[in-house]
């Protein structure tokens, strides 16, 4: 079990991490949600002892990072952002000269043996690390974190910068891992904590702002209030024939995106389904609807979702420049893509997820 107790970090003045507190039960997977500056890799390196706190207490197992820290590090794998690899090696001189730092005790080849097949790396082990994909270096960052078959995980960001067919097949090793470990993993999409996680802590600037189920969350942010809209016809027509409809708040057109068609993003009042009006108006005008969408809400809009009326949260500070929207469904990814390049008329194009 992690257990971190009003754990503060400043850096000069900056409070980075501002008294967060929460467990870990053992063979749970946590998902640690936040944007980027939100403070996840500075709280992971506390954890892990990489760093100290400022204030605050950090146990694994009931052994304190301070107080025991051989104890405590013996019971955690950590995957740093940057996996300290060095390219020189092959992946398996690497693996053996970290078994060696780690002081393990168990059989070396059987060990590392057995870590190779679990991470899919058996096939690669005597290829230089430099020379391998992005993806496969990563894998040889979870086996480092592996070697001394410590209870708890701790992975910061394992997925990014990889592409996603090495998205996926990480996402399944940590899955599989899951299974006998107790894991953190820290991302800033939320697909990817509901695909992996059973609980998902959610924090912003500093401070914990949400701790529930992926589907709870799920439940409490989804939203059916925001479409996006392809009409074939031109603009003036359509929005004429849209303005009236009830229930529809905000129209804003994106443009031609398809010959012939005009993208819009409608959002409608709370509860009114605006779809069939829509649909009756456009067809009474012979304008065709080419598709119609719901927007998963972007990860910045789920902050200021789940952060609406808490006084603690603070939710007007949001500073949209410092969330960066990354793989948020296609659909959003490329609305808002399409919002930034609306000037020079770029066509959509799909995001990596
Ligand atoms: P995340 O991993 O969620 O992106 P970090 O923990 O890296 O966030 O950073 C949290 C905040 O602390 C950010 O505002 C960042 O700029 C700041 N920060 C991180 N590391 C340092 C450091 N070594 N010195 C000063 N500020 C830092
Ligand atoms: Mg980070």
């Amino acid at each position: 079990m992690v257990e971190i107790k009003n754990l503060s970090k400043k850096y000069g003045d900056k409070l980075a991490v501002d008294s967060i507190s929460f467990t870990v039960k053992q063979g749970e997977i946590l998902g640690f949600l936040g944007p980027n500056g939100a403070g996840k890799s500075t709280t992971m390196n506390i954890l892990t002892g990489y760093l100290s706190a400022t204030s605050g207490e950090v146990s694994i197992d009931g052994y304190d990072i301070l107080d025991n820290p051989v104890e405590a590090k013996k019971r955690i794998g950590y995957l740093p952002e940057h996996p300290p690899l060095y390219m020189d090696m092959t992946v398996w001189e690497y693996l053996d000269f970290v078994y060696d730092l780690k002081k393990v005790t168990e059989d070396r080849e059987a060990h590392l043996d057995s870590i190779c097949e679990t991470v899919k790396l058996t096939d690669v082990k005597d290829r230089l690390i430099a020379n391998l994909s992005k993806g496969y270096k990563q894998r040889v960052g979870l086996a480092q974190a592996l070697i001394g078959n410590p209870e708890v995980l701790i992975l910061d960001e394992p997925t990014v910068g990889l592409d996603p067919k090495q998205i996926i097949e990480i996402r399944s090793v940590i899955k599989q891992l899951g299974r006998d470990h107790t894991v953190i993993l820290s991302s800033h999409i939320l697909q990817e904590v509901n695909a992996i996680c059973e609980r998902v802590i959610i924090i912003n600037k500093g401070r914990l702002v949400a701790s529930d189920t992926p589907e709870n969350l799920g439940k409490s942010i989804s939203n059916e209030n925001k479409f996006q809209l392809r009409v074939a016809g031109d603009e003036r027509s359509i929005l004429d024939v849209l303005e009236p409809v009830a229930g529809i708040q905000y129209i804003k057109s994106l443009g031609r995106k398809e010959a012939g068609s005009i993208d819009f993003i409608i959002e409608a009042a709370p509860n009114v389904d605006v779809r069939t009006p829509i649909f009756n108006a456009l067809a009474a005008a012979s304008l065709p609807i080419l598709s119609l969408q719901t927007m998963d809400l972007s990860l910045e809009e789920i902050f200021l979702e789940v952060t609406k009326g808490q006084a603690v949260a603070e939710a007007g500070e949001v500073d949209e420049d410092e969330i960066e929207l990354v793989n948020m469904p296609a659909a959003a990814a490329a609305v808002k893509e399409a919002a930034e390049k609306e000037e020079e008329g770029a066509d959509l194009h799909d995001s990596n997820l």
